[in-house]
Protein backbone atom coordinates (compact mmCIF):
# COMPACT_ATOMS: atom_id res chain seq x y z
CA UNK A 1 0.00 0.00 0.00
CA UNK A 2 3.23 1.89 0.45
CA UNK A 3 3.64 1.76 -3.07
CA UNK A 4 2.59 2.61 -6.30
CA UNK A 5 2.09 -0.47 -8.56
CA UNK A 6 5.67 -0.64 -10.06
CA UNK A 7 7.33 -4.12 -11.41
CA UNK A 8 10.64 -3.28 -10.63
CA UNK A 9 12.72 -0.90 -7.78
CA UNK A 10 16.18 1.08 -8.40
CA UNK A 11 18.10 0.82 -5.34
CA UNK A 12 21.71 1.38 -4.39
CA UNK A 13 23.79 -1.42 -4.76
CA UNK A 14 25.51 -2.21 -1.67
CA UNK A 15 28.34 -3.91 -2.69
CA UNK A 16 29.23 -0.76 -4.96
CA UNK A 17 29.01 2.90 -3.32
CA UNK A 18 27.66 5.51 -5.81
CA UNK A 19 25.90 2.61 -8.06
CA UNK A 20 22.62 1.29 -8.41
CA UNK A 21 20.94 -1.40 -9.12
CA UNK A 22 17.40 -2.66 -10.77
CA UNK A 23 15.79 -5.30 -8.94
CA UNK A 24 12.85 -6.95 -11.03
CA UNK A 25 9.80 -7.61 -8.94
CA UNK A 26 8.39 -10.44 -11.88
CA UNK A 27 11.24 -12.63 -11.20
CA UNK A 28 12.87 -11.30 -8.27
CA UNK A 29 16.33 -10.58 -9.41
CA UNK A 30 18.37 -8.21 -9.55
CA UNK A 31 20.80 -6.83 -12.36
CA UNK A 32 23.45 -3.91 -11.59
CA UNK A 33 24.55 -3.54 -15.12
CA UNK A 34 23.92 0.47 -15.58
CA UNK A 35 22.52 -0.20 -18.89
CA UNK A 36 20.03 -1.97 -17.49
CA UNK A 37 19.12 0.24 -14.25
CA UNK A 38 19.32 3.15 -16.54
CA UNK A 39 16.83 1.64 -19.17
CA UNK A 40 14.87 -0.18 -16.27
CA UNK A 41 15.82 -3.32 -18.74
CA UNK A 42 15.42 -6.86 -16.97
CA UNK A 43 17.79 -9.27 -18.90
CA UNK A 44 16.35 -12.30 -16.85
CA UNK A 45 12.76 -11.49 -18.34
CA UNK A 46 14.04 -9.65 -21.33
CA UNK A 47 11.37 -6.97 -20.48
CA UNK A 48 11.83 -2.94 -20.51
CA UNK A 49 9.90 -2.27 -17.13
CA UNK A 50 7.85 1.50 -17.73
CA UNK A 51 7.50 3.70 -14.60
CA UNK A 52 4.22 4.79 -14.21
CA UNK A 53 5.01 8.37 -13.06
CA UNK A 54 7.93 9.52 -14.45
CA UNK A 55 8.52 10.85 -18.18
CA UNK A 56 11.59 12.32 -20.01
CA UNK A 57 10.05 16.11 -18.60
CA UNK A 58 9.88 14.53 -14.45
CA UNK A 59 6.67 13.43 -12.40
CA UNK A 60 3.95 13.29 -14.74
CA UNK A 61 1.41 15.94 -12.79
CA UNK A 62 -2.25 16.62 -14.33
CA UNK A 63 -2.57 18.91 -11.09
CA UNK A 64 -0.25 21.81 -10.05
CA UNK A 65 1.37 20.94 -6.53
CA UNK A 66 -0.98 23.87 -5.43
CA UNK A 67 -3.84 22.10 -6.76
CA UNK A 68 -2.66 19.24 -5.04
CA UNK A 69 -2.10 21.13 -2.01
CA UNK A 70 -5.87 22.79 -1.80
CA UNK A 71 -7.52 19.28 -2.34
CA UNK A 72 -5.41 17.39 0.01
CA UNK A 73 -6.14 20.44 2.59
CA UNK A 74 -9.86 20.25 1.78
CA UNK A 75 -9.60 16.19 2.16
CA UNK A 76 -8.06 17.01 5.90
CA UNK A 77 -10.96 19.78 6.56
CA UNK A 78 -13.79 17.37 5.39
CA UNK A 79 -12.04 14.45 7.64
CA UNK A 80 -12.05 16.69 10.73
CA UNK A 81 -15.59 17.89 9.93
CA UNK A 82 -13.86 21.20 9.33
CA UNK A 83 -12.53 21.91 13.29
CA UNK A 84 -9.10 22.13 14.38
CA UNK A 85 -8.19 20.48 17.79
CA UNK A 86 -9.61 22.87 19.74
CA UNK A 87 -12.91 22.13 18.23
CA UNK A 88 -12.30 25.50 15.96
CA UNK A 89 -13.54 26.06 13.00
CA UNK A 90 -10.65 25.60 10.33
CA UNK A 91 -10.85 28.43 7.45
CA UNK A 92 -11.14 27.70 3.43
CA UNK A 93 -8.60 27.07 1.73
CA UNK A 94 -8.69 30.46 0.21
CA UNK A 95 -8.77 31.80 3.67
CA UNK A 96 -6.12 29.70 4.62
CA UNK A 97 -2.83 31.99 5.16
CA UNK A 98 -0.22 31.96 2.53
CA UNK A 99 2.40 30.21 4.84
CA UNK A 100 -0.11 27.48 6.03
CA UNK A 101 -0.54 27.10 2.32
CA UNK A 102 3.17 26.47 1.38
CA UNK A 103 3.16 24.18 4.66
CA UNK A 104 0.36 22.12 2.66
CA UNK A 105 2.13 22.16 -0.49
CA UNK A 106 5.32 20.86 1.55
CA UNK A 107 3.21 17.53 2.23
CA UNK A 108 2.11 17.37 -1.29
CA UNK A 109 5.78 17.46 -2.46
CA UNK A 110 7.04 15.00 0.30
CA UNK A 111 4.46 12.86 -0.58
CA UNK A 112 5.55 12.91 -3.81
CA UNK A 113 9.01 12.02 -2.61
CA UNK A 114 7.85 9.16 -0.26
CA UNK A 115 6.30 7.76 -4.19
CA UNK A 116 9.20 8.19 -6.14
CA UNK A 117 12.24 7.17 -3.66
CA UNK A 118 10.99 6.10 -0.70
CA UNK A 119 14.39 5.59 0.70
CA UNK A 120 14.79 9.45 0.67
CA UNK A 121 12.21 10.00 2.45
CA UNK A 122 13.25 10.29 5.97
CA UNK A 123 16.20 12.80 4.95
CA UNK A 124 13.83 14.68 3.30
CA UNK A 125 11.99 15.47 5.83
CA UNK A 126 13.45 17.85 7.43
CA UNK A 127 14.47 19.90 4.40
CA UNK A 128 11.72 21.85 3.95
CA UNK A 129 11.87 24.06 6.87
CA UNK A 130 11.83 27.75 5.78
CA UNK A 131 11.15 26.65 2.33
CA UNK A 132 9.20 28.29 -0.53
CA UNK A 133 7.78 27.81 -3.48
CA UNK A 134 9.75 28.69 -6.87
CA UNK A 135 8.32 32.04 -7.88
CA UNK A 136 6.99 31.06 -11.13
CA UNK A 137 4.37 28.48 -9.81
CA UNK A 138 2.46 30.87 -8.22
CA UNK A 139 2.19 33.16 -10.84
ZN1 LIG B 1 12.73 -9.96 -14.31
Amino acid sequence: MSDVARTYRVVPDPEHAGSRMILCRLCETVSTHPADVAELYCPQCDHFHEDPLMNQSGPRHDMTYVEMARSAYSSYVANVVGKNHLGLPLPSWHDLPTHRQIAWECAVRQVEICLLTPEEADAAESRWTGWTPPPEERA
